[in-house]
């Protein structure tokens, strides 16, 4: 069942986007060459907690972090780790979190140092594919209108959808239904209705689609090791349109 969301549920889940959004702001100025994404988790977690919030994916499942990070190949849920990052990587930060019992979701990937033109091409019709996806979330629109907008626009690119993994309502647990896969035919699926709140996540790949899971049994990576990239924005379907959560103000 897909949960409608009450004004006083949705104030709180701003709140919680509202940390999601400031800590991410705080964590992409720290990325640098030299950085290890153990440092910038720790970071994190010290910036939500000050915030007043829950570090959301720390203890999910037995994830032992606040942010998952995923360098180059891999796609999502890399864990934090020491190694430093190096001039050419590209990172996706995804973290989440907890507030007064609602929760935000967010992810971007960024350039470390400079990048390839090839690296630049992914990350930048990822977020593209990901507010095609946002203008279609729209009441009265169907749910795969936003999955078609999102993979439209990757394909017509060259790139490739990840196809099991995907969005998700968002609202008093961190995953919730619909399933908001990054694909899918137009006029199809669940009516959108004022009150719905979900994480649209594009995940795109230069190479194949397939992607598979490291021994951590975490880390998700593209099968051919190509570069991948993902976004994330937890939006809420008003009457006016998408409201973006997880924008910073
Ligand atoms: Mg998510």
């Amino acid at each position: 069942m897909i949960v409608l969301r009450s004004p006083d549920e949705i104030k709180k889940l701003r709140a919680s986007n509202r940390i999601v959004a400031s800590v991410m702001g705080e964590i992409k100025k720290a990325i640098h060459p030299g950085t290890t994404t153990l440092e910038l988790d720790e970071m994190a977690e010290k910036l939500v907690l000050d915030m007043g919030g829950t570090p959301a994916f720390k203890g999910y499942n037995g994830f032992k972090h606040t942010l998952c990070t995923s360098v180059n190949e891999q796609v999502v849920h890399g864990i934090p780790n020491k190694r430093k990052l190096q001039e050419g990587d590209i990172l996706s930060i995804d973290i989440g979190v907890k507030l007064d019992g609602y929760f935000g979701d967010h992810a971007v990937t960024v350039p470390v140092g400079k990048v390839s033109e090839d690296a630049q091409r992914l990350l930048r019709f990822c977020e593209e594919a990901l507010w095609k996806g946002i203008e279609r979330a729209k009441a009265g629109n169907r749910l795969f209108d936003v999955s078609n907008a999102i993979q439209v626009h990757a394909e017509a690119a060259g790139f490739s959808v990840v196809k099991v993994y995907v969005g998700h309502g968002i609202g008093t647990s961190l995953h919730e239904e619909p399933q908001v896969p990054n694909f899918g035919e137009p006029g199809t699926g669940p009516e959108l209705k004022p009150g719905m709140v979900m994480a649209l996540e594009p995940m795109l790949n230069v190479g194949v689609a397939d992607v598979k899971v490291l021994g951590d049994a975490w880390t998700v990576v593209t099968a051919d090791g190509k570069l991948s990239a993902h976004f994330e924005h937890s939006l809420v379907i008003s009457e006016n349109g998408p409201e973006i959560l997880s924008l910073a103000a």
